[in-house]
């Protein structure tokens, strides 16, 4: 079955109608008894607004994304899970419907959107499958943004279309003894002529059992340490080999392998950005697929949460609705309001991004706020729903396998953390 729902690509944009940022700014003093504090200027917006204004562009996406993720992934989610297996007509779907070069603009096939269009469609997957919204959201946060941001024209011209249309990409950065520690990788590119050549290992590596798009982060000079970091693009006939798929605990059918670089030759116009600047780009671009990954851990929240309230609300046990038992109201509450303050993370994060204000400490906030929430809430749904919740009858327990990831990928929680303790300290130590 092929997912019928029309274009992205062939909805006309309007003009955005969120207010324009004027530049006249305020500025504030935060009165705290902290050492040099420093003034914080914001640009003004003429009228304020809520984060829950869309543009016209940004609510037909998410309709689009709503129906496919209920027409063509919830059929099949339990499946891929169990198989471990993405179903092709599933990744042919979001390629049909402009869902894989979200923002990558008309000329290069691409649909032209915002990235909280981006954020708006993983969040949408991610309520019927995380697995899904995470292969959406690599390809788009981390693949498609890296080569649109640094590459050369001919490298957007030459790779970008097929990213758009019909080839799914991996962005390739851990290694086994480099997680966390993402700058201690050891894959060395050695310069030979107009080429260089490719050795090493790269570890958990999404997408890669479909892709055939590789961004791979390798060192041309390990005694220069993170500074010989260069990010390169590649197709997987250069030699790009499977060595191991793993076997995980949630998002299964999102496929994350071991892939192992034996003298693989890439030519040197494949190089993305600068020579040596890969660490830039790898801290720049996960910074702000962080958001992404908050919109898919707010999704798996909100999906688990709709499933489990619905369940409570036909369940009867003393004559009446579990739903209605105060304490159980009490606590969809409680869930209702974190899952919205997840959210509002989320949009106010990648709403920064877009005004080109800071924003890395508004993204490390999402992911970790909304990866504990998405296994806060998903837990809880499945006691909602009793001796089924835990049952393979009702996608609860699911939700919450897949909720454990957030806490891991893109940064670790610890990672967030410390992301977000070190931005306070530069607030008020100079
Ligand atoms: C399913 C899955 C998909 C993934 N997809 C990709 C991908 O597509 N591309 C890619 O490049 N990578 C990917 N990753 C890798 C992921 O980003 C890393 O797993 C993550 O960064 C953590 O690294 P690690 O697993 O080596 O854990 P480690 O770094 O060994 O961390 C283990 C523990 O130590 C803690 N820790 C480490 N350092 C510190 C510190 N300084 N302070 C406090 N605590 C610390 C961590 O918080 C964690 O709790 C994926 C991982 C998984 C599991």
């Amino acid at each position: 079955m092929r997912a019928c729902l029309r274009p992205i690509s062939a909805i006309s944009r309007p003009a955005l109608q969120r207010p324009s940022t004027a530049m006249a700014s305020r500025s504030f003093h935060r009165s705290t008894p902290a050492r040099n504090v420093q003034e914080i200027t914001r640009p003004a917006i003429e009228t304020p607004v809520s984060l829950w204004n869309f543009t016209e562009e940004e609510e037909m996406i998410r309709d689009t994304v709503r129906r496919f993720a209920q027409d063509v992934i919830a059929p099949r989610a339990r499946e891929m899970d169990e198989n471990e297996v993405m179903d092709k007509e599933v990744v042919n779907g979001l390629f049909e419907n402009g869902l894989m070069g979200i923002e990558t603009s008309p000329d290069h096939d691409g649909s032209g959107c915002s990235f909280t269009s981006a954020i708006i469609a993983v969040e949408e997957l991610a309520k019927v499958d995380a697995s899904v919204a995470v292969l959406c959201d690599v390809h788009n946060t981390l693949v498609n943004t890296v080569l649109r941001l640094y590459g050369s024209e001919d490298i957007k011209k030459k790779w970008l279309p097929g990213l758009a249309t019909n080839t799914v990409g991996s962005f390739c950065l851990s290694e086994p003894n480099a997680g966390s520690d993402a700058f201690g990788l050891q894959t060395t590119a050695k310069e030979d002529g107009d080429h260089y050549i490719i050795n090493g290992s790269k570890a958990w590596i999404s997408n890669s059992g479909e892709a055939d798009t590789f961004l791979v982060f390798a060192n041309v000079d390990p005694s220069k340490g993170y500074k010989g970091i260069t990010c390169f693009v590649m197709s997987k006939d250069m030699g790009v080999q499977i060595a191991k798929k793993e076997k995980k605990l949630g998002i299964r059918s999102s496929s994350t392998c071991v892939l192992s670089f034996d003298d693989v030759r890439v030519p040197k116009e494949n190089i993305v950005g600068e020579i040596g600047k890969g660490y830039k780009i790898a801290i720049e671009i996960l910074n702000e697929g962080r958001i992404g990954i908050a919109a898919q851990m707010v999704g798996v929240a909100q999906g688990a949460f709709d499933h489990a309230v619905a369940y409570a609300y036909q369940r009867k046990q003393f004559g009446k609705y579990i739903g209605d038992f105060q304490a159980m109201g009490h606590q969809f509450a409680d869930a209702a309001i974190k899952i919205e303050a997840a959210r509002l993370l989320c949009y106010n994060a990648a709403r920064l991004k877009e005004e080109g204000r800071p924003f890395t400490k508004e993204a490390a906030m999402a992911k970790y706020y909304a990866s504990t929430i998405a296994q806060q809430v998903s837990g809880s749904a499945i006691e909602w729903a009793g001796g089924v919740g835990f049952t393979r009858d009702l996608p609860l327990e699911k939700f919450w396998r897949d909720s454990k990831i957030g806490a891991i990928y893109e940064g670790t929680s610890n990672i967030q953390l410390e992301t977000i303790a070190k931005l306070i300290r530069k607030q008020y130590v100079s």
